[in-house]
C-alpha cells in the first residue's frame, strides 16, 4: 500500500487508476471485480453485465448485441467501445475503474490505450488520467473453467456469483445474502461455453501478450481459493509500481 510521509492512504480515498481484468469466460473476473471494486471504492464496469441489461430492456444496443451474445461470438467493437467511453463520463469513475470484460480484442485495447490518454473527461479537475493501467491476468485451466461455466449460478438482485460444485449457496437456488433465486445465464450452455472459449483463444489471448511488450501485465494463478485469489490480486495491483 502506498505511503506518503509515513503515513498509510486508505485504498478508497486515492486515485484506483484503470484496473484493467483479463481472463477466460469462468477465471473469476466478476467475482474478483467485485472484491476489488468494494476495497478501492471505485466501479466494477463489466461490459456483459451492460450489454445484458440492454438485451433486457430491448434498447437499440441490447437488439444488435443479442443474437451475437447467444451464439457466443463477440460484439462488435465500435458498439462495445461506444459504450464503454459512454460509462467512463460519469463521475464515480473520478478516482479509478476496474474493466471486467473489457477489452477483449487488440482492437478495443488500442482505442482503450488512446481514450484514456486523450479523452480525460472521467478524471478528476480534467486533467489526463496519470496513472497508467495496471492489467491483471487471472489464468485457469480449461478443464477447470468448464467446471466454473456450468455450474455458474448468480442473483439476479445483488449480483453475487456461486457455483454448485465448487462455492454453493446454503439453500439450493436460493441467494444466502438476499433470499433471491439464483439464475443461470442463458450463455451458460455447453455449446455456448465452447463458442465463448474459441472466441477468448483466438480474439483475446493475445491481449496478454500486447500489454506484456508495454510492461503493464500482471498475472495471478487462478485455480486457489476465492479469497487467496484475491490476495493475489491485490498483490498484483499494489506491486505495479504506478501508484
Ligand atoms: P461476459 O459476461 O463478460 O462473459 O460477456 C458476455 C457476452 O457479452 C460475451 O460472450 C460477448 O458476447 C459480449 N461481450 C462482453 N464484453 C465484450 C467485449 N468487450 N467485446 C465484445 N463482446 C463482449
Amino acid at each position: 500500500m502506498a505511503t506518503q510521509a509515513g503515513t498509510v492512504t486508505d485504498p478508497k480515498t486515492r486515485n484506483a487508476g484503470p484496473v484493467i481484468l483479463l481472463g477466460a469466460p469462468g477465471a473469476g473476473k466478476g467475482t474478483q471485480a467485485k472484491f476489488i471494486a468494494e476495497r478501492y471504492g471505485i466501479p466494477q464496469i463489466s461490459t456483459g453485465d451492460i450489454l445484458r441489461d440492454n438485451v433486457a430492456r430491448g434498447t437499440e444496443l441490447g437488439k444488435k448485441a443479442k443474437a451475437v451474445m447467444e451464439g457466443g461470438g463477440l460484439v462488435s467493437d465500435d458498439l462495445v467501445c461506444a459504450m464503454v467511453a459512454d460509462r467512463l463520463k460519469q463521475a464515480d469513475c473520478n478516482r479509478g475503474f476496474i474493466l471486467d470484460g473489457f477489452p477483449r480484442t487488440v482492437a478495443q485495447a488500442e482505442w482503450l490505450d488512446k481514450h484514456l490518454s486523450s479523452n480525460v473527461s472521467f478524471f478528476e479537475n480534467g486533467k489526463p488520467c496519470q496513472i497508467p493501467p495496471v492489467v491483471v491476468s487471472i489464468k485457469v485451466g480449461y478443464n477447470q473453467l468448464l467446471q466454473r461455466l456450468t455450474g455458474r449460478r448468480s442473483c439476479p438482485a445483488c449480483g453475487r456469483i456461486y457455483n454448485v460444485y465448487f462455492q454453493p449457496p446454503r439453500v439450493e437456488g436460493i441467494c444466502d445474502v438476499d433470499g433471491g433465486k439464483l439464475v443461470t445465464r442463458k450463455d451458460d450452455t455447453e455449446e455456448v461455453i465452447s463458442e465463448r472459449l474459441k472466441a477468448y483463444e483466438r480474439q483475446t489471448l493475445p491481449l496478454a501478450d500486447f500489454y506484456r511488450k508495454k510492461g503493464q501485465l500482471q498475472e495471478v494463478h487462478g485455480e486457489g481459493s476465492v479469497e487467496e485469489i484475491t490476495s493475489e490480486m491485490l498483490k498484483a495491483i499494489e506491486n505495479a509500481d504506478r501508484l
